[in-house]
């Protein structure tokens, strides 16, 4: 049986995990570094570059002990190459370079994001390709057509910024500190979502893109005028969020051709409004819906892990002075997007 040690340390999670290749997660550790970058209200490059090198070492050490396992027993190290902060990238990826080195084992580069897009197969082995997925977190809202590893067609993306930025833009201007999803769906049950009227940014659009800028512009205009509760704010935002990611959804799964299930992945899969709205999208399309468990959506090992053990299952892996890649898109053949804030 395959075990892979997988690396994650692209944002502001350090994580290891040990995965096989029958889909058991023997162990995996996630040091969060939120209590870090709270008081600068986002993720500081520097101080999350620092906090990776400083914990990654024992915290690989801990989840080998946490299986009993040593180094000698792991077929192949996968770590992540990027997207990402490129100094949290590279202190990940010089790890396993060195572990490699040290131990003979292949290296296996991941993308960040395929490791995102294939963690739905680690959650349900039944699931096929190709399906249709919508990869939205903070840095990333992208719907992809997956075809296989290292097969993706990037049919949609945002033109400014990602679902969860807009998440915790939002929230941050209601004052609800960082990161701002949760608490945004949290004040959202105690609101009414019909209170205050929003846009739909590209909503119908023939462009097959995200925009959520503008939303967030209103959500400001929203709290500054006074008139509304912070509570009918964020029901408001998340509403007119969903509406603008099912239409676009929709739209994709039209332009898709056949798929065998409707994914997502990302952090903001963690919220459950969206989850409920997509799963009625796939209902009305006869489509399974797969949402990976809570852990498996927010960055962590397990899902690179994952997609070391499909790669290592092709044959695959890389030399050890493969470049740590700050930007890294799944889909190279993707037309570029108008607008500044092109997002890998
Ligand atoms: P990731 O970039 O995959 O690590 O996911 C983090 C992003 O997901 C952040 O932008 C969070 O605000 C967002 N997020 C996490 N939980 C939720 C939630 N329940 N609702 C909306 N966004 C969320
Ligand atoms: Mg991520």
């Amino acid at each position: 049986m395959t075990t892979i040690l997988g690396i994650e340390s692209s944002c502001d999670e350090t994580a290891a995990a040990l995965v096989t290749g029958d889909r058991t997660i023997l162990a995996q550790r996630i040091a969060s570094q939120d209590e870090a970058h709270r008081p600068y209200g986002g993720v500081v490059p520097e101080i999350a570059a620092r906090a990776h090198a400083e914990r990654l070492a024992p915290l690989i050490e801990a989840t080998l002990a946490d299986a009993g396992m040593t180094l000698d027993q792991v077929d192949a190290i996968a770590a992540t190459a990027g997207p990402g902060l490129i100094g949290g990238v590279m202190v990940g990826l010089v790890t396993a370079k060195a572990l490699a080195m040290a131990t003979g084992k292949p290296l296996i580069a991941i993308n960040h994001l395929e490791g995102h897009a294939l963690s739905p197969r680690l959650a349900d082995g039944a699931l096929e390709y190709p399906y249709l997925l919508l990869l939205v977190s903070g840095g990333h809202c992208q719907i992809l057509l997956v075809e296989g590893v290292g097969k993706f067609r990037r049919l949609a993306t945002t033109i400014d910024d990602a679902l969860g930025e807009a998440f915790d833009k939002s929230a941050k201007l209601l004052g609800l500190g960082y990161p701002g999803g949760p608490a945004m769906e949290r004040l959202a049950l105690a609101g009414d979502a019909k209170k205050v009227p929003l846009p739909r940014p590209l909503k119908g659009s023939d462009e097959p893109h995200f925009s959520f800028a503008g939303l967030k512009s209103a959500v400001m205009r929203a709290k500054q005028s006074g008139q509304y509760s912070d509570a009918d704010i964020a029901a408001s935002f998340q509403q007119a969020a969903i509406d603008c990611l099912i239409d676009r959804a929709r739209r994709a799964l039209a332009a898709a051709g056949p798929v065998n299930a409707l994914v997502v992945a990302g952090g903001v899969a963690a919220n459950k409004a969206i989850r409920g709205a997509l799963e009625a999208l796939a209902a009305e399309h006869a489509l399974d819906f797969v949402a990976p468990p809570l852990a498996l959506c927010t960055d962590n090992a397990a899902m690179i892990a994952w997609a070391g053990v499909e790669r290592f299952a092709l044959g695959q892996s890389d030399p050890l002075d493969v470049a740590a890649r700050p930007r890294w898109p799944l889909d190279p053949e993707a037309d570029a997007v108008r607008g500044a804030g092109v997002k890998a």
